[in-house]
């Protein structure tokens, strides 16, 4: 009996990605999902999904080769600053660098004609698939017939028949069809990526404003708390939950100043990079504005440096002084 084609697939955890791995293996396909981990995408879902569908999931971390797309992918941002085009040729040239590598016979990804302004629309498709370098190993499953064939069509290791035209952003027929193969577990369409959060992607903007390069640390502090961008260019973080608190503690770096109102519940307050005496000043009137003080309440903040602590003493401001450096 001839051996069943080995087929790479991107899988997000969404469901087209899943519809996409559970049509090919209902022609006999031998699927195995990839997913690529970045700052601004875990692989929690996909791990679920992949669970679920009992597929076996590769992860693989490409922060480094995003990075540069945060700056200036060629082929633009989406809505927020995802740049989605970029994002997808990326992840797929890497899929195609390992089914050489591991000897995959084809790829697949759950992308569906139409459904996404700026990376499904046909343009969009065509181009992808050029440009990963294996145009003809890259099959749709969900659009296949809307789509020229494939060589894993034209060699007939799956039949085009049974594959999919959807296209659209509609919903009804993908729901239809997890019904269909056992697919009770699911997520929300979108979500997942940080890069097409408004507030998320609005405040790596204004951080790449003022520096020229983020780190890791830097993508990672934007996820939590309030950030204030201070007159003088400093940048304050407020935690807002004890969650956020002991996420920003485990993120702090060498030269962050470390701020804290003593006597009252409060916040932690990051201030990054070189402050002056009247940036902690600040950072310190907002530590007290969001800590249980009472407005014009007398308070001592202290101010940790490394190894070294002192005190500022102040009244306590009201929260709507700094509305205007909220980012
Ligand atoms: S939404 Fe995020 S992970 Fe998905 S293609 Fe766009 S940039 Fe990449």
């Amino acid at each position: 009996m001839e051996k069943p084609k080995r087929a790479l697939g991107l899988l997000s955890g969404g469901l087209d990605s899943m519809l996409a791995a559970a049509v090919l293996r209902a022609q006999g396909v031998d699927v195995t999902a990839i997913f690529f981990i970045t700052p601004f995408f875990g692989p929690d879902r996909a791990k679920a999904s992949a669970a679920h569908l009992q597929l076996p999931l590769i992860l693989e971390d490409i922060t480094d080769k995003f990075y540069p797309l945060i700056y200036t992918p060629p082929r633009g941002f989406g809505r927020g600053h995802n740049p989605c085009i970029d994002c997808h040729l990326l992840m797929l040239r890497e899929a195609a660098a390992r089914m050489e590598r591991e000897g995959f016979d084809f790829l697949f990804t759950g992308e569906v004609l139409g459904q996404r302004p700026m990376s499904q629309n046909r343009g969009s498709l065509n181009l992808i698939a050029r440009e990963s370098g294996v145009p003809e190993l890259l099959l749709r499953p969900l659009s296949a017939k809307l789509l020229p064939p494939t060589r894993p069509e034209l060699l007939g290791w799956v039949d085009r028949d049974r594959l999919l035209d959807l296209s659209g952003r509609g919903r009804k027929r993908q729901m239809a069809l997890a019904a269909e193969y056992g697919i009770t577990d699911y997520p929300a369409p979108a979500g997942g990526c940080l890069l097409t959060d408004p507030n998320y992607a609005a405040r790596l903007k204004e951080t790449l404003r003022h520096q020229p390069e983020v780190s890791r640390r830097d993508l990672e502090l934007l996820k939590w708390g309030r950030h204030f961008r201070l007159p003088g260019g400093m940048k304050a973080v407020v935690g807002r939950t004890q969650r956020d608190n002991e996420a920003m503690e485990k993120l702090i770096a060498p030269g962050d100043r470390v701020l804290k109102v003593s006597a009252h519940p409060g916040p932690l307050v990051l201030v990054l990079g070189n402050p002056v005496a009247s940036d902690l000043e600040l950072a310190a009137g907002l530590a007290a504005a969001y800590s249980d003080a009472k407005t014009e309440t007398p308070v001592a903040v202290t101010v940790q440096a490394g190894a070294e602590t002192t005190l500022l003493h102040l009244a306590t401001p009201p929260k709507t002084r700094f509305k205007e450096w909220l980012v």
